[in-house]
């Protein structure tokens, strides 16, 4: 028989996309229920309302005139409008664009335009932002107003409430779907250049989501409450919100009480399982429950944390003092974005070898395939030392930029170019070194900055630690490390060089500490380097200790 006959006996032509997750929030989990914080505490919806409300907002889309492929924007925080926004645009055919709140007026400027958002559904509580911008978006012919907030100055402002009780209740003649078709829109929160748009497909979505509720990824589940702080302007909230329409999860939404009180507060009365976020809102919760031991955060069994190299002594006192265990992920906008997570092989014994796998960021996902390539783009053993920048290629993994050819060498032979340098152990578990332009090579070699501040930050006294390069006529390069220290302790560079030792090569000891208020941060969170960078070459970085 030839494999022409063999072939189509399967349904190969169900479209992965995600009218499967609307239709399953309906059939299969009308009562998991959406909790969003507010002024006034806590709302709650069941997905089954709510699943009637996205048919609802699907006609409000198209008596807006929204069509087909149209990209449709969100300024929000996380709270159940933006949910139903994730459901309802992307099924209606159109394309969801989660803008990113955080981000300087230049880039919101020019993503919109670049996007040509015609409507931006946008939080009250946001208003003010956005219509500081109003004047230089003209190509937005409506803004919906979610909440019962000021509409401000916004020119064609409308109420989303209003437009959902206008337009009735009663399903919706939803179109078919190719997989193949765009879902979502998010641009890069990159500091150099333009930001650049990673276009999302039904199918990429479809599968992202799949694989992240695997046993050795985030293992959503029915049993599972998600309480989602990675805002859901960032690459889809990593999947969660997705996650928790197939599986059957409860979400609970901060909006925007995202301070290490309110969250504290609200996993103590929420009690939510599953946590994702970046590690510098982990290390404020953290230092938030020590001080309240009334409160309970013992719930979280399975927090996902990833977005920068998460310290090994954030996620141990944790678990040791709060019985809350997180789980390191790694990933990008590109990827969808988790391209790898760091379950342990075993964990009847915490030794430190076994808290040294938690500290890498994991093994690549089912339909992941990764590869290190060194200076010269040859492709590196997986030997837990050779280093080089880490290649990925896969079903969600962007192929191209939207509209966008200035960063085409990123990719190449269908494979990413992540800009992350990293080893691979024989198990396969990736550890980050560093980004390639933060690497800091000395004498001819490379220092882990990554590596270097994970062990800073296992000082008791250290909040925060940014280790960066600073030129150095004999060596090329020195690294100078950034810290934070805990309000009222007293420590001394000598006090942290001591602690390094024995912890990193000799080689790798900083000649020199910088004493900071705070290290600064990006939109998502992440230490800008390149600020502190900026400090060192203009002479500002305050409380430099030379030591060493
Ligand atoms: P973004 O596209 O803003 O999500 O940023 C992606 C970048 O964040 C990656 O290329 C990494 O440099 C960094 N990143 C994400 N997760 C981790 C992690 N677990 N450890 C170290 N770096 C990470």
């Amino acid at each position: 028989m030839s494999n022409q006959k063999l072939m189509g006996l399967m349904q190969d032509d169900f479209p992965l996309n995600l009218h499967h997750l609307r239709r399953r929030m309906i059939s299969c989990h009308p009562d998991a229920q959406v909790a969003t914080l507010t002024e006034q505490g806590v709302v709650r919806a069941r997905f089954g309302e709510i699943s009637q409300r996205v048919d609802r907002l699907a006609r409000v889309l198209a008596q807006l005139g929204v069509e087909r492929g149209d990209r449709v924007g969100t300024f929000a925080w996380n709270n159940q409008r933006h949910f139903e926004l994730y459901m309802a645009v992307p099924c209606y055919g159109a394309v969801l664009h989660t803008l990113n709140i955080r981000l300087f007026a230049e880039q919101l400027t020019y993503i919109v335009a670049h996007a040509q958002d015609e409507v931006i559904f946008v939080d009250d509580s946001l208003v003010p932002i956005l219509e500081q911008l109003a004047s230089s978006l003209p190509g937005v012919r409506h803004y919906i107003v979610m909440g019962d907030g000021e509409m401000g100055s916004l020119p064609n402002a409308l109420r989303y409430e209003e437009l959902m009780e206008q337009a009735g209740a009663g399903s919706f003649d939803y179109p078919e779907i190719d997989e193949r078709e765009a879902a979502a829109l998010c641009y890069t929160s990159g500091t150099t250049g333009n930001p650049k748009g990673v276009l999302y497909s039904h199918r990429s979505i479809s599968l992202h989501s799949t694989a992240t509720l695997m046993t050795d990824a985030l293992a959503l589940s029915k049993n599972d409450r998600a309480l989602v702080v990675v805002p859901m302007f960032h690459a889809n909230a990593w999947g969660i919100p997705h996650g928790a329409a197939l599986a059957g999860a409860d979400l609970v939404m901060p909006d925007r009480f995202l301070q290490a009180e309110p969250l504290a507060k609200l996993i103590t009365s929420e009690r939510p399982t599953v946590l994702g976020c970046v590690p510098t809102i982990f290390a404020d919760l953290l230092r938030y429950a020590d001080e309240h031991p009334e409160l309970d955060l013992s719930s979280l069994s399975n927090c996902a944390c990833g977005g920068s190299a998460v310290p090994k002594q954030l996620m141990r006192d944790f678990e040791e003092r709060h019985k809350v265990r997180i789980f390191q992920a790694w990933g990008m906008t590109e990827t969808s974005p988790v391209a790898t997570y760091a379950r342990p092989p075993q964990d009847s014994q915490h030794d430190e070898r076994y808290w040294q796998t938690r500290a890498k960021q994991g093994k690549p996902l089912p339909w992941v395939e990764l590869r290190i390539a060194g200076t010269s783009g040859e492709e590196m053993p997986w030997d837990g030392q050779s280093t080089g920048e880490i290649e990925v290629r896969g079903p969600w993994i962007a192929a191209r930029y939207y509209n966008d050819e200035s960063g085409e060498e990123k990719f190449h032979d269908g494979w990413l170019r992540t800009g992350d340098i990293a080893s691979v152990d024989e198990q396969g578990f990736v550890q980050i070194t560093d980004r390639a332009k933060d690497v800091i090579k000395s004498g001819g070699e490379w220092i882990s900055s990554v590596e270097l501040e994970n062990e800073v930050m296992s000082h008791p006294d250290v909040i925060e630690a940014a280790v960066i390069a600073k030129p150095d006529e004999r060596w090329a390069e020195r690294p100078l490390c950034c810290v934070v220290v805990r309000e009222g302790a007293d420590v001394s560079a000598e006090d942290l060089l001591e602690h390094l030792r024995g912890r990193v090569a000799k080689w790798w000891l900083p000649d020199e500490f910088a004493f900071v208020k705070e290290v600064p941060k990006t939109s998502v969170g992440k230490f800008d380097k390149k600020v502190l960078r900026g400090r060192l070459q203009e002479g500002s970085l305050e409380g430099r200790v030379t030591v060493n």
